[in-house]
């Protein structure tokens, strides 16, 4: 799905995995669930693209809906593959960066138990770390911006030249526009809350989530 030229949305894949498409190649923001990867590579076929235009894949935290084709598409692309100091270490010991503990006793929460150790990703080292500030050449810059709370190294990329925030798990959307990351699943609330006026300062126009809709005019609708 064509979000704005040269950026579009993989269909079908949780969670949401970003393709961004520069002169020199294609950047993916996230790799979905394990077994993502099959989806992924055939929509960058019905785009004309090959898995070898693939350079850059960068994971804004190491969720298991995030990083779990992670593997495989980097064997696939060759691609450079990015995450922060904290997500990278996680990611190259397979598991999350904080336990995930959704709250109550519920239905969803037992399942949620009795299946986590039945859901891991592949331990994966990946190339370079990234930081506050750094930027990669995609969409014409996409800036580094960190954005702790959802997990401790979670990271948010800006691009300033078409106002586009790719928040990660920091900020869920939905039809209404944005939501805090949700509580079972928040590393750290005050932070997660700092970090959602961090990006509401940006001045994005269009933010892309992990989950849910791309949300378009997005001054207003930030959960501050
Ligand atoms: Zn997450």
């Amino acid at each position: 799905m064509e979000i704005i030229d040269n950026l579009y949305l993989v269909p079908g894949v949780v969670a949401n995995t970003y393709v961004l498409v520069d002169e020199d190649g294609l950047t993916l923001i996230d790799a979905g669930l394990p077994g993502s990867q099959k989806k992924i590579l055939a929509y960058l076929a019905s785009l004309g693209k090959t898995e070898k235009d693939v350079k850059r894949i960068v994971l804004t935290h190491s969720d298991l809906d995030h990083v779990g084709g992670l593997a495989p598409l980097a064997a696939a692309t060759g691609a450079r593959t990015y995450a922060s100091q904290i997500e990278a270490d996680a990611i190259a010991a397979g598991k999350a960066s904080r336990e995930a503990n959704p709250p109550g006793f519920s239905l969803r929460r037992m399942l949620f138990i009795l299946l986590a150790p039945f859901f891991k990703a592949k331990p994966f080292q990946v190339d370079e770390i990234l930081a506050e500030g750094q930027t990669l050449p995609a969409l014409g810059g996409l800036r580094v911006v960190e954005t702790p709370g959802h997990t401790p190294g979670h990271i948010s990329l800006f691009a300033p030249a078409g106002g586009v925030l790719f928040c990660g798990d920091s900020m869920v959307a939905n039809e209404n526009g944005l939501r805090s990351s949700r509580p079972g699943v928040t590393w750290d609330k005050a932070q997660a809350g700092e970090s959602v006026r961090k990006q509401a300062d940006l001045g994005a126009r269009i933010v892309c989530s992990g989950h849910g809709p791309v949300v378009v005019d997005a001054a207003g609708k930030f959960p501050l």
